[in-house]
This record gives C-alpha cells, structure tokens and sequence, in this order.
C-alpha cells in the first residue's frame, strides 16, 4: 500500500489528514477540532453538517459551510427535480386526457355529421315528394274541374231536349 493513498479522518470534525502523525497533531492543536471535542464531550450535540456529515466548530462555521456545501447543493437540485417531475407527470396525464376526450368528441362529431346529412337528404327528399304530391293535385283538381263543366252542359243540353 502506498502512503499517498491513505488518509486518515479525524473522528471529530471530518478533516482528512495523510498521516497519523499530522492527524495526531491536528486534534491536539487544531482550535475548532478542539472545541467541537469539548462541545461533544460537554453537550453531546455536535454541530455537524445534515448533509455531508462534516463537523463545525461553531454556528457561524456551520452555517457558512452550509452555504457552500456540495451535497447540500445537489439534495436541493434533486429536489427540485423530483418536483419537476411530478409536475410534468401530472401535465401529461391532464394532456393524455384531454386528448381523449377530443377523440371521443371527434367520433361523436363524426358520427352527428353523417346523421345530418343522412337527415338532410331525407328533408330533400321529402320535399321533392310533396312538390309532386302538390302538383297532381292541383291536376286533378283541374280534370274535376273540367269534367263537372262537362257533365253541367251535358245537364243542360239534356234539360233542353225534354
Ligand atoms: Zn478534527
Ligand atoms: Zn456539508
């Protein structure tokens, strides 16, 4: 194993060291390492980052470090992105039924244009027929009409031989 591979993790605030010896002389001398030791064994409540789990010294750190944390930056860009993609899932089950709502309307709209012209061509049809009707009406009525005119002067030609 070589040595540039190894790195040692102070147990208190996360650091990383190359060697024991440097990590040794980190949390004797190392303030902030100091008093988040001092904050552990006192309180037991160290302030440790939520994301990254590094360990601050103070709140001011904590939250300075919070700012710039890597982690906490992506957590909050995959958030973003999940909400995203609810929203997107929700638009597109609205749109999927939207879109068969406008086929059922089509199929209905389809199925009333042929009705009407089926319609339509009935009325026409009809009227044809009627204006026919009409016409031999007013025919018959005209042969009646000639016929009575026939059988009154017959009438009076046969009253006239008496
Ligand atoms: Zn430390
Ligand atoms: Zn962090």
């Amino acid at each position: 194993m070589s040595s540039e591979s190894q790195s040692f993790i102070c147990e208190h605030c996360n650091n990383e060291f190359h060697s024991i010896s440097s990590l040794n002389y980190h949390q004797k001398n190392a303030l902030f390492c100091l008093n988040i030791q001092q904050n552990i064994n006192n309180t037991n409540i160290p302030l440790k980052c939520e994301y990254c789990e590094h360990m601050l010294s103070c709140k001011k750190s904590l939250s300075r470090h919070l700012k710039n944390c890597k982690k906490r930056e992506v957590k909050h860009l995959e958030n973003i992105n999940k909400e995203l993609s609810i929203k997107l899932e929700n638009i597109t089950q609205q749109y999927e039924l939207i879109k068969s709502k406008i086929d059922e309307l089509t199929t209905e709209n389809i199925f009333l244009s042929r009705h009407y012209i089926t319609s339509s061509s009935k009325i026409t049809e009809l009227l044809e027929e009627n204006k026919f009707i009409k016409k031999n009406a007013i025919k018959q009525d005209k042969e009646y009409m000639q016929l009575l005119s026939e059988k009154l002067s017959l009438q009076s030609r046969f009253n006239n031989n008496l």
